[in-house]
């Protein structure tokens, strides 16, 4: 018998229908001796609407009140969801994630887990109970509020869960059936991953790849919890991730080789110009961004014409801290005395994520070539030794990640039948 955390994202319980089909598959897996605690996030589009309803109500919403509200989404689908599994006749008990002894840091929105102490969800189970727990939240003991932890949140909460309960594998149910070489919705030739390493998937969800956000790896990689990424519908082997290049080169066999293409649209482009070339301007520029509570990514400034005089620095910031950040920079123009800021919130990045990017000849030249024969023009661009990235307009993104699958050979061979098992109902997302 084996413990499993199955987590279920929130286009797979879009709908009671859904709710029900999630309850069948996890009294399923329960007839089948495991203990079982699912993790699910709220139903479809619901954090979104709830987000929109606060701002009908205040153009500045309280962060507190915020997260009082945005928990609920997920404490909704819960107690739905056990209750279908009661209408199957087993015994369920949802939780939230206070309950639940998910412990956060204070930070409203973006709460980082610091502890898991799952009494009671190991008490639910000792009786032989599913146990459900609330994803994308916590209790601060600091202030004794209950967080949120940033989108795609409950994947962290399942992974936490799966750290502190020792479970034996951390199964994230998605509308996709494993994790692909680039986002299958948009390349309908790639080409879905066995395996994965740790390492790879953080450069990949670092880069956009949603299926699995950012911290929920991290905090994986860190426990060495094993996470299959598999469909919330069908059956099928998912992709597994787990180890490092290092510890296993041999196995694994991503070491350096290309590991896809990502790409993220939730940027923004930042502008500071003629900022005065002089030692601790440009400090001053970066300080008030992170004092505004955003991460730059991809900084680039210019060099001063044959006047000299004055630079302009050009960054990414993430979409939803853009404005905090131009009006925290707006606040120190003068004192500073750059010209202007400017955000442009129609661009988007796409990235080649590889180890030994530096090593491989002419990677940035094929990166380029690529983009320039499908018409993408590069506004700004990056190399490290594991990832290529240009910024590009929204409009000739997917474009831009098409050819980028192509010319670094990830393409699945012509004639083969696809793989997957994607979820059709679902739109296509735009960008
Ligand atoms: P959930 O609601 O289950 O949390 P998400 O929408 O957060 O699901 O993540 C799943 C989506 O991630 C897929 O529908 C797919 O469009 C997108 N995606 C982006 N990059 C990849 C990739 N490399 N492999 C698989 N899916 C990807
Ligand atoms: N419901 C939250 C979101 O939409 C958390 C999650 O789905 O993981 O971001
Ligand atoms: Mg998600």
């Amino acid at each position: 018998m084996a413990l499993i955390v199955q987590k279920y994202g929130g286009s797979s319980v879009r709908s009671t229908e859904r709710i029900k089909r999630v309850a069948e598959r996890v009294v399923a897996t329960r007839g089948e001796g495991h203990d079982v605690v699912v993790v699910l996030s709220a139903m479809g589009d619901t954090t979104d609407r709830l987000l929109e309803l606060a701002r009908q109500v205040s153009d500045l919403p309280s962060p507190r009140e915020l997260d009082m509200l945005l928990t609920s989404g997920e404490r909704m689908a819960n107690a739905l969801a056990a209750m279908a599994i009661h209408s199957l006749g087993a015994d369920a008990c949802s939780l939230s994630g206070p309950q639940a002894g998910v412990i956060t840091t204070s930070a409203y929105g973006k709460a980082r887990i610091v502890d898991v102490t799952p009494r009671r969800v190991r008490q639910a189970l000792d009786r032989g109970a599913i146990v459900l727990v609330a994803g994308f939240q916590g209790l601060s003991p600091e202030t004794e509020d209950i967080t949120t932890l940033g989108r795609g949140g409950s994947d962290t909460t399942a992974i936490a869960l799966a750290a502190a309960l020792k479970a034996d594998v951390c199964e994230i149910c998605t509308d996709v059936d494993g994790v692909y070489t680039a986002d299958p919705r948009i390349v309908p030739e790639a080409r879905r991953l066995e395996h994965i390493t740790f390492e790879s998937m953080e450069e990949m969800a670092a880069s956009g790849a949603k299926v699995l956000a950012l911290r929920s790896v991290e905090y994986a990689r860190r426990c060495g919890v094993t996470v299959l990424v598999r469909s919330s519908c069908h059956t099928g082997p998912g992709t597994t991730v787990s180890g490092s290049a290092d510890d296993d080169r041999g196995e694994h066999g991503d070491h350096g080789a290309i590991t896809g293409v990502a790409h993220d649209v939730s940027c923004a482009k930042v502008a500071v110009t003629g900022v005065p070339d002089r030692p601790g301007t440009v400090a001053r520029v970066f300080r008030a961004v992170a004092d505004a509570g955003c991460e730059v990514d991809t900084a680039v400034q210019n060099v001063p014409g044959p006047a000299g005089g004055v630079r302009d620095i050009t960054f990414l910031l993430p979409g939803d801290g853009a404005p905090a950040a131009v009006a925290a920079l707006r606040e120190i123009r003068a004192g500073t005395g750059f010209a202007e800021v400017h955000q442009d919130d129609d661009v988007a990045k796409v990235s080649v994520i590889g180890g030994g990017m530096r090593a491989r000849p002419g990677a940035t030249a094929t990166f380029c070539e690529a983009l320039a024969e499908a018409g993408v023009n590069i506004e700004i661009m990056s190399t490290s030794e594991i990832r290529i990235s240009a910024v590009c307009r929204t409009a000739r993104l997917h474009d831009a990640i098409r050819a980028l699958h192509r010319a670094f050979g990830l393409d699945r061979t012509p004639g083969t039948t696809p793989d997957k098992t994607l979820d059709h109902t679902e739109a296509v997302p735009q960008t």
